[in-house]
C-alpha cells in the first residue's frame, strides 16, 4: 500500500498520521464498542478536529483541501480499528454524506450542514432504501408535496447507517404522480423536525458498532431552501454518489483483506499439528499464495479506478468490477481465515470472525453483486 506509485509524499505522511491515530485513539475501543453496539458520536467530532472528514474536500468548506486519495488512504487505514462497522459510519460521513452535500449543495446547504459534517459537529445519513426498494432505486415510494413555501414528505426509509444518531438525513423521495427514474428529489431533514422520526434500530449479523436504522416520515415539512440540487433530477444525483460510495467499499475491501491474510499467516505459522506448523501443508500454503494474489489483483484495479475518480472520472463499469472484484475477494480471505483457524475461528473470542460476519455486509450494501454485473454488462452492450 504505502509504497505503491499512486501515492506520493503527502499521502505517505497522512497516512503515518492516521495510523497513529486509528492504533491509539480508536482500535483499543474496538471489543467495548462492538459489545455496546454503538461508538461514542465524539469520535465523528475527534476526526473533524483532527481534520480527517475533510480530508479531500475544498478548503472554504473546512476541508483539507487535498485530493481524492488522501481520502483512499483514510478508507484503508480505518480498517486498522478492529470494528468496520465504526469505519463504515465515518465512510458514510465522508463519502455518502459529504459528497453529496459538496455536488449538489447550494451554498447555504454547504453552509448550514457541509462545514458543520465535515467538522464532525454534525453526523448525517444517506435515505435511499425503503422496504419495498432497494436495488430497484427507481422503485421508491417515499412522497413529497409542494406545500406553500416548502415541501411535505409521507414515507418510510429502511437499513440506514447513522440513521439513529444522524443530526440530518438526506432523504430521496418522489413528487406525487411521477413514475420511475422522474421526478425524483432528495431533501435535507433535519432532526427534530415534526413528523421525522426514528422507529427501530435494527439489529444486525456484523457491523456491530454501527448503528442501523428504520425511520419514519410523517406529514413532514422541509423548507424550500432544503432541496439539494435541482427539483426531480434526484435519481441522477444518487446515481453519481454510489460511484464513489462504491469505490469506498472496494478500497476497504482490499485493506481489510490484507490485514486479514497478515493475521491468519501469523496464525498458520504458529499453529502446529502433526509436529509441524499448519502452513507448511501444502494444501493451506497454495490457497493462502492463491488468496495473496487476489488480494493483489483487487488492488490493483481498485487503484487504477482510484486513480481514473481522483483524475475526475467516474467510469460506471470500472468502479462496479473494482466494487464487485474486491467485495467477493475480502469476503473469500474471511472465510478462508475462519477455515485456517479451525475451531479458533468460530469462537466469539478470536477476532476473525467479526472479520467473517463483517465482510459479507460490502456484497450487498451499495449495490449487490448482482446489480454490479448488471452494470458492467449494459456497459459491455448486453
Ligand atoms: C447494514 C446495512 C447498511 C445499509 N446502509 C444503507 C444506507 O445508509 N442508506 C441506504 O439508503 N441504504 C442502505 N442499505 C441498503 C442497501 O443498499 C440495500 O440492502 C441493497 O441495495 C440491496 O437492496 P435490498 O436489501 O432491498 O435487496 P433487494 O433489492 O430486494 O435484492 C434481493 C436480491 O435480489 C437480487 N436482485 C435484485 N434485483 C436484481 C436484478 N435486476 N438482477 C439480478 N438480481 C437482482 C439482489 O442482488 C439480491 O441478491 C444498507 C443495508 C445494510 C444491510
Amino acid at each position: 500500500m504505502d509504497d505503491h506509485p499512486i501515492f506520493n509524499d503527502e499521502h505517505r505522511a497522512i497516512r503515518k498520521t492516521i495510523r497513529e491515530f486509528v492504533l491509539k485513539e480508536l482500535a483499543p475501543h474496538a471489543d467495548e464498542w462492538e459489545e455496546a453496539r454503538e461508538f461514542p458520536s465524539r469520535v465523528f467530532k475527534r476526526m473533524g478536529e483532527l481534520g480527517f472528514l475533510g480530508l479531500h474536500y475544498p478548503e472554504q468548506y473546512g476541508g483539507e483541501g487535498g485530493d481524492y486519495l488522501c481520502g483512499v488512504v483514510l478508507a484503508e487505514e480505518m480498517t486498522r480499528c478492529n470494528s468496520a462497522g465504526l469505519a463504515m459510519a465515518v465512510g458514510v460521513q465522508t463519502d455518502m454524506v459529504c459528497a453529496l452535500l459538496l455536488k449538489t449543495g447550494s451554498e447555504s446547504i454547504k453552509e448550514r450542514f457541509l462545514k458543520p459534517a465535515l467538522r464532525g459537529d454534525k453526523i448525517g445519513c444517506l435515505c435511499i432504501t425503503e422496504p419495498d426498494a432497494g436495488s430497484d432505486v427507481a422503485g421508491i415510494r417515499t412522497n413529497v408535496e409542494r406545500d406553500g413555501a416548502g415541501y411535505i414528505l409521507n414515507g418510510q426509509k429502511i437499513f440506514i447507517t447513522n440513521g439513529v444518531r444522524a443530526d440530518f438525513a438526506l432523504v430521496v423521495a418522489r413528487a406525487k404522480g411521477t413514475e420511475g427514474t422522474k421526478g425524483i428529489s432528495i431533501f435535507v431533514v433535519e432532526k427534530g423536525t415534526p413528523g421525522f422520526s426514528v422507529a427501530r434500530k435494527l439489529d444486525k449479523v456484523g457491523m456491530h458498532s454501527s448503528d442501523t436504522a428504520e425511520l419514519v416520515f410523517e406529514d413532514c415539512r422541509v423548507p424550500a431552501e432544503n432541496l439539494l440540487g435541482e427539483e426531480g433530477q434526484g435519481f441522477y444525483h444518487i446515481m453519481w454518489e454510489l460511484q464513489p460510495e462504491r469505490l469506498f467499499a472496494a478500497v476497504s475491501s482490499v485493506a481489510g483483506a490484507q490485514l486479514t491474510l497478515e493475521a491468519t499467516l501469523k496464525y498458520v505459522r504458529e499453529r502446529v499439528q502433526f509436529g509441524r506448523s499448519i502452513g507448511k501443508f501444502q494444501a493451506i500454503r497454495h490457497r493462502l499464495a492463491g488468496l495473496a494474489t487476489e488480494i493483489e489483483a483487487a488492488r490493483q484495479l481498485t487503484y487504477y479506478v482510484a486513480g481514473l475518480i481522483s483524475a475526475g472520472e467516474f467510469p460506471a463499469k470500472e468502479i462496479s468490477m473494482a466494487k464487485l472484484y474486491a467485495t467477493q475477494v475480502a469476503y473469500k480471505v474471511a472465510d478462508e481465515a475462519v477455515q485456517f483457524h479451525g475451531g479458533y475461528g468460530y469462537m466469539m473470542e478470536f477476532p476473525i470472525q467479526r472479520i467473517w460476519r463483517d465482510s459479507r455486509l460490502a456484497r450487498i450494501g451499495g449495490g449487490t453483486d448482482e446489480i454490479m454485473l448488471e452494470i458492467i454488462s449494459k456497459q459491455m452492450g448486453l
